[in-house]
């Protein structure tokens, strides 16, 4: 049983050769290439000002030495004939450097959830124009859900409206969160709204294919995170009589609800793997700094305190760790479906351990935690977004509770002491 009080839990099988190889290559990468990048990648960003949204080159150039490591396209098991518990320590990897890592091996969010779509029901024209390129890593893409108007976790509530008009589609709404869509390389958004508000709840939302410079398509500013851009930008975007052909429909009409659900899935899995790599960097940040930094006549990792603090996060970050693997485990062996109470669970559980690992380190390192001269900041604010994109917390806490409450009870317990007051 993959989630619920059975205690039999699988025993993984030893990882491939393949996955082994690729692994050693990543460490190496980390090591070699993109840690000593940031440096450059930081400086471009300071350098282009607030508001630029101009590709670092070094991330250009990180693309083509890892895939002459053949560090490419890992997520997707159709390519890189690794599975998910054997891509997660790679993932992880890619954590530790959250903003050129995944995208040097292109595996980046949002690209790696709309190229598993277009992977999983998209048509062959469409895996020729916008997969093919996608994989090659020439081009990138935004998925465009949320909506300033409404509660955009239950996604019944999107309003963009997608009418057919002879052979076209025309699309009107207002999108924000938009990640990815001021990137410079950014071809196309994969656009959530309802073909048909009169049908059945969860039949009422299609997805289309909207190239970003279809006319109507207006994107008028990206978000910051706790008042930090990110390079490739979280937009709001107009769609205003956006006209694209119906052959631009992904899947079939009505049935964008469920296949939002099928891209969540492995996109939260692949954030969370993400995620344990930033506080593995958090936490050995913070044993460097307890060892180097002196304090009333020690270094502060003497203190029992620090110690103690130190040791609560290796706990957190295994428990967390084993809780993701053991998610990813259950979607390789019985698929996005039987997994989605594991991957919700690790979407909760993983983030949560992921920041107290940072909050920690902030503290350890005192004024400096807070500033940008370390990544801490960064990765703070990025992390706590994380527990509401792709689904706040409450969602999959909802989710959770409802299938604890319908699970039939493995014992028929004795009667409590309050059964026998009634
Ligand atoms: C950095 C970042 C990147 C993002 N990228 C994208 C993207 O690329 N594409 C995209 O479409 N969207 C994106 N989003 C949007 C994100 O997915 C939504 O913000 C999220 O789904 C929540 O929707 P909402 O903001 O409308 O909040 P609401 O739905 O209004 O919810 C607000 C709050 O209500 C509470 N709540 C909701 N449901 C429940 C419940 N069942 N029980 C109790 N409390 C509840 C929670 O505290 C929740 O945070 C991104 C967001 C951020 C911050």
């Amino acid at each position: 049983m993959s989630f619920g009080p059975s205690g039999m839990y699988p025993a993984y099988a030893a990882p491939s050769e393949a996955a082994v190889r690729h692994y050693d290559a990543m460490v190496a990468f980390l090591r070699e290439e993109v840690l000593p990048a940031e440096a450059a990648y930081d400086r471009h960003r300071v350098e282009a000002g607030e508001g630029d949204h101009s590709v670092p080159p070094v991330i250009e150039e990180l693309k083509v030495k890892a895939r002459e490591r053949g560090l490419w396209n890992l997520f997707l098991p159709s390519e890189s004939g690794l599975t998910q518990l054997e891509y997660a320590p790679i993932a992880e990897l890619s954590g530790w450097s959250n903003e050129l890592a995944p995208e040097a091996i292109n595996c980046q969010a949002p690209d790696t959830g709309n190229m598993e779509l277009l992977h999983l029901i998209g048509t062959e024209a469409q895996q020729r124009e916008w997969l093919d390129p996608l994989l090659a890593g020439e081009i990138r893409s935004a998925f465009a859900m949320t909506e300033p108007r409404v509660a955009s976790s239950d996604a019944t509530n999107i309003e963009t409206r997608i009418e057919r008009d002879g052979d076209e589609y025309v699309i009107n709404g207002r999108k924000w969160w938009i990640s990815g869509a001021a990137d410079p390389r950014c071809r196309l958004l994969i656009v959530m709204g309802k073909t048909d508000p009169e049908a059945a709840t969860h039949r009422q939302q299609s997805m289309v294919i909207v190239p970003v410079d279809t006319p109507g398509v207006d994107i008028q500013r990206s978000l910051p995170v706790f008042g930090r851009q990110d390079q490739h930008g979280h937009c709001e975007v107009e769609l205003t009589d956006v006209r694209v052909p119906v052959s631009h429909i992904l899947g079939e009409e009505g049935g964008g609800f469920a296949a939002a659900q099928a891209r969540l899935g492995p996109g939260r899995i692949h954030h969370v793997m993400r995620a344990l790599g930033a506080g593995e960097r958090a936490l050995a940040m913070m044993v460097q700094r307890a060892q180097q930094r002196t304090a009333f006549g020690g270094p502060l990792a003497e203190q029992s305190a620090v110690r103690e603090r130190i040791a609560e996060s290796r706990i957190e970050l295994e428990q967390a760790r084993a809780l993701c693997h053991h998610a990813a485990h259950v979607v390789d062996s019985e698929g996005n479906k039987a997994a989605r109470h594991l991957i919700a669970a690790a979407k909760v559980a993983v983030p949560r351990a992921v920041l107290s690992v940072i909050d920690r380190s902030i503290q350890l390192h005192g004024g400096a935690g807070v500033t940008d001269s370390t990544p801490l900041a960064m990765l703070y604010g990025w992390h706590r977004a994380m527990r509401i994109f792709d689904g706040p917390d409450e969602a999959h806490l909802t989710t959770l509770a409802r299938a604890e409450l319908s699970r039939e009870p493995l014992f028929d317990l004795p009667a409590t002491i309050f059964d026998q007051l009634r």
